[in-house]
């Protein structure tokens, strides 16, 4: 079953390739590494996609934002990337998502304008990248009456109309990351959590086992830091200046009757938006912020009052009813890894910092990969993968990833067509059968148990939490609940799921045991 383990028993102590961090972008290069044919050791200090690329907005972007900033070729690689995402490798974990930009008392003309040309600068974009309509149809502009067609919950008064487009969602971030991961395990990466780089260099790394406090050394031809914000930790020329963006978590009735994204232009400020964003799972999301943060890096970052407020503010005034506090079912926060290019100005706002990747190569030969975001992974592993290269003499095959499909991954006909349940398919693609086989071999249960909800209101079922422990390296209930599911994401749920991840743990802990 699983190559992906908790701890280091068992992992080799001599490889081409270490990869430190398994966020999305570490899980990006193990699978880039070991599809050129490399052996590699991909580690993170607590669990698949723990940091920063579980806090996301869960959405593939098309470069509209470097567009803006005038970027041209940071734009271009996003929306081939985020084309590439949706149409070869993970069609399985992403959708189209549409949205409208209101044309409200918040925003004036020459700022509707500008935003009207940009949307379409960016569908330009689009179809440069060569994604085709049927997966991201172009934008259009509607009247008022057609945007509260759309979007009934909006402000009627002073509405003047709207644009409409698409972008691509993810079905969950840290399913991304978990799926990259597995893909790299099945071509041969050894995938371990519990396991900490405590030093390393560009031919070894000193890693303690976090589960039995043993330590050891593994030497490599190349290592990888793709430790986000915590890259600093492991080169001390890595300068990050980390930059904080909160999101809400709303039940759907706050807003009620809204299945479009609206980008709510903020009073008084030009060309920002607070994003209101539909989820599969049916809750909301309202974000983002964009603070800068100084001091220690913390695990698990969290929102301020100021935040939540600015946010329900926002939100609020695009909408005919206020959303409070009292709809608020959950929060999150996570730290953006901004590299720091502006040492000489401290006071230089985090938005003005390069939100492009940067792979830097240290003087013992150590490759860094910072900054990026989850929709250019696939680009960024195989920067970082080419510098070890490179700095390491190591030969190996060209990276292959523009065209290899993740585990689950089929056309999107294929995919409709499947037979298991919705939730399963959105979730695991074409692997939804091997995800409800494998539970009901581990378990011996039968379908109504397996697939039934697994408290009231979460659509959670036994059979993923059961392959998340055989297949996808869970090893407690918060990798359960919080990183192979989002239950995590509203705390009343997540303690209503406890038991059933527990449970989950105790029927398939048992079979990983004996495959062991
Ligand atoms: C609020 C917010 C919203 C965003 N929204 C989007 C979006 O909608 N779409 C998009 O494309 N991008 C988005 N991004 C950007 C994207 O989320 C990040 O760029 C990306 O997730 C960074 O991933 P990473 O793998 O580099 O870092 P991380 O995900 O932080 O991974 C680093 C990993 O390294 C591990 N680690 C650290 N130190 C050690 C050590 N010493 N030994 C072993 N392991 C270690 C950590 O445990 C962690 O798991 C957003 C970012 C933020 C902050």
């Amino acid at each position: 079953m699983t190559r992906i383990t908790a701890g280091l028993a068992g992992a080799p102590t001599e490889v081409d390739l270490v990869v430190v961090g398994l966020g999305i972008t570490g899980a990006g290069v193990a699978l880039d590494a070991a599809t050129r044919g490399l052996t590699v050791l991909a580690v993170d200090a607590h669990d698949l996609a723990f940091g920063t690329s579980r806090w996301s907005s869960k959405l593939v972007h098309g470069g509209l934002r470097y567009l803006a900033h005038g970027q041209l070729g940071v734009a271009h690689e996003s929306a081939v990337e985020r084309g590439i995402l949706m149409q070869v490798t993970a069609p399985h974990l992403t959708h189209a998502m549409p949205y409208v930009v209101p044309f409200g008392t918040a925003i004036g003309r020459v700022a509707a304008w500008c935003t009207r040309s940009g949307i379409r600068a960016g569908d330009v974009l689009r179809r440069g990248a060569r994604t085709d309509a049927e997966t991201l149809p172009g934008p259009r502009r509607l009247s008022a009456t057609e945007t509260l067609h759309e979007a009934p919950p909006l402000r009627r008064q002073g509405l003047r109309g709207s644009i409409m487009s698409w972008d691509g969602q993810l079905e969950d971030d840290a399913r991304l990351v978990v799926t990259v991961a597995r893909t790299a395990a099945s071509q041969g990466a050894h995938v371990r959590t519990r396991a900490r780089v405590l030093t390393a260099s560009g031919t070894r790394v000193e890693l303690r086992d976090e589960l039995t406090g043993e330590t050891r050394t593994v030497t490599a031809r190349a290592v990888v830091n793709a430790t986000g914000v915590w890259a600093g930790d492991l080169d001390d020329a890595v300068r990050l200046r980390p930059s904080r963006g909160t999101h809400l978590v709303l039940r759907e009735g706050a807003v009620p009757g809204l299945h479009v994204a609206v980008f709510c232009p903020v009073p008084g400020e030009f060309n920002r938006y607070v994003m209101v964003l539909p989820q599969p799972d049916g809750t909301l999301y309202v974000g983002l912020t964009d603070e800068p943060v100084t001091g220690p890096v913390p695990d698990v970052p969290e929102p301020t009052d100021a935040e939540v407020d600015f946010l329900l503010g926002v939100v609020s005034a695009a909408m005919a009813h206020p959303v409070d506090r009292s709809h608020v079912v959950g929060a999150f926060a996570g730290l953006r890894p901004l590299l720091d290019t502006t040492h000489h100005d401290a006071d230089a706002s985090t938005a003005d910092l390069s939100r492009r990747h940067a792979v830097l190569t240290g003087p013992t030969g150590m490759v860094t990969v910072v900054g990026g975001k989850l929709t250019t992974y696939r680009r960024m592993a195989e920067d970082a993968v080419d510098a070890a290269l490179a700095a390491s003499g190591l030969a190996a095959r060209a990276c292959r990833t523009r065209s290899l499909p993740l585990l689950g991954a089929a056309d999107r006909e294929v995919l409709a067509a499947l037979e298991e349940p919705a939730r399963l398919v959105r979730r695991f693609g074409t692997d939804a059968a091997l995800v409800l086989d494998r539970a009901r071999s581990v378990t011996g249960l039968d379908d109504d148990e397996l697939l039934a909800p697994v408290a009231e209101g979460v659509p959670v079922t036994l059979a993923e939490l059961v392959f998340g422990v055989t297949d996808e390296g869970a090893h407690d209930v918060d990798d359960l609940l919080d990183r192979r599911t989002r239950v995590g994401l509203v705390p009343v749920d997540r303690a209503a799921c406890v038991s059933a991840a527990q449970r989950a743990l105790d029927l398939a802990g048992r079979s990983v045991t004996r495959h062991r």
